[in-house]
């Protein structure tokens, strides 16, 4: 189908941001079944994500639907096993007709875009270095940092790019209100381990990440102990490891973490950690069907 889209230029969704968006992969697993990963989590995350927006709320089942159809649709375009690739898919929904006044849009869109991605990691499961920034904030703690809404991500493109121009691959967050906690790392959420404990921040302003949720119930599984609480920026030397979570990477371990404000430097090494790395394993094994998928979190597409 055409990927263009002719609007009315005064659409809601071009003029008062009225945009939100999911992201998800397709993946082949070792017996050549074509899996797509807690659908069902993205579903009640776009739900809630348009009911802040004033849009109306895309049904869970026609959700789940419509990605199987547009996956088996396009079942050649799906990586194979073992290539490390994926078929990424974009279910996203917006106010298409016109509103001058600020108000919501009568009409929306739902569709999906998919393309196939690489394997994220080129040169292997290598750290990262990333940037604290006290000078800008993505969302504000009752603004829409929850949810995955446009807004939020044309809010955060300027420091993105700042921190890539100054050899970053990306932003650490602090939350908005006193500067003092970790909030998020760019488009992915942040954890740490110390003491055999898996540490990830609570906050009003992060979305809530369907890998770090999946990896939480692993670290428990392998008998970590599970914090979710108020990360202050100090604690961040005391890890013994640290990494951002998310769909695109699963696990990106960090090797560096330098705060832009401070100058302060706290040093992970250039390899990543134990744990880490095996909850990369334990999660890629599940996604592509080579760990048993004892929480049923894989849904077989065909
Ligand atoms: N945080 C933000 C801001 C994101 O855009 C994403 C990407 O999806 C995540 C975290 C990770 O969430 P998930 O694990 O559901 O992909």
């Amino acid at each position: 189908t055409d990927p263009n889209n002719t609007l009315n230029e005064c659409a809601g969704g071009l003029q008062y941001a009225q945009t939100v968006f999911e992201g998800l992969k397709a993946y082949t697993t070792e017996d050549g079944h074509i899996v797509t990963f807690r659908p069902d989590l993205n579903a009640e995350r776009m739900m809630a994500s348009a009911e802040r927006l004033e849009m109306p709320v895309f049904p869970k089942d026609r959700f789940i639907d419509a990605v199987n159809q547009v996956v088996t649709v396009n079942e050649a375009f799906v990586p194979p096993y073992g290539s490390g690739a994926t078929l990424y898919i974009r279910p996203y929904m917006f106010g298409s007709t016109p509103v001058i006044g600020v108000k919501p849009a009568d009409e929306y869109q739902f569709r999906i875009l998919t393309t196939p991605v690489g394997p994220y990691f080129k040169e292997g499961f290598k750290p990262v270095q990333i940037q604290i920034v006290e000078d800008a904030d993505r969302a504000a703690p009752l603004g829409t940092g929850t949810l995955k809404v446009g807004g939020n991500y044309a809010a955060s493109l300027r420091s993105g790019q700042r921190a890539h121009d100054e050899g970053f691959s990306n932003v650490l967050y602090l939350d908005a209100k006193e500067k003092k906690y970790i909030d998020e790392a760019g488009a992915a959420n942040f954890f740490g381990i110390k003491n055999n404990t898996y540490c990830t921040p609570k906050s009003s302003s992060i979305l809530p990440s369907i890998t770090n949720m999946s990896l939480r119930q692993l670290a428990e599984d392998m008998g970590l102990k599970v914090e979710q609480r108020q990360i202050p920026v100090e604690e961040l030397s005391t890890f013994e490891e640290v990494a951002a979570c998310g769909t695109a990477a699963v696990i990106s371990p960090i090797g560096k973490i330098v705060d832009r404000g401070t100058g302060k430097v706290y040093d992970y090494g250039t390899e990543a950690g134990p744990i880490c790395t095996k909850l990369y394993k334990q999660l890629k094994g599940i996604q592509e069907g080579e760990v048993e998928d004892v929480h049923n979190w894989n849904l077989i597409v065909e």
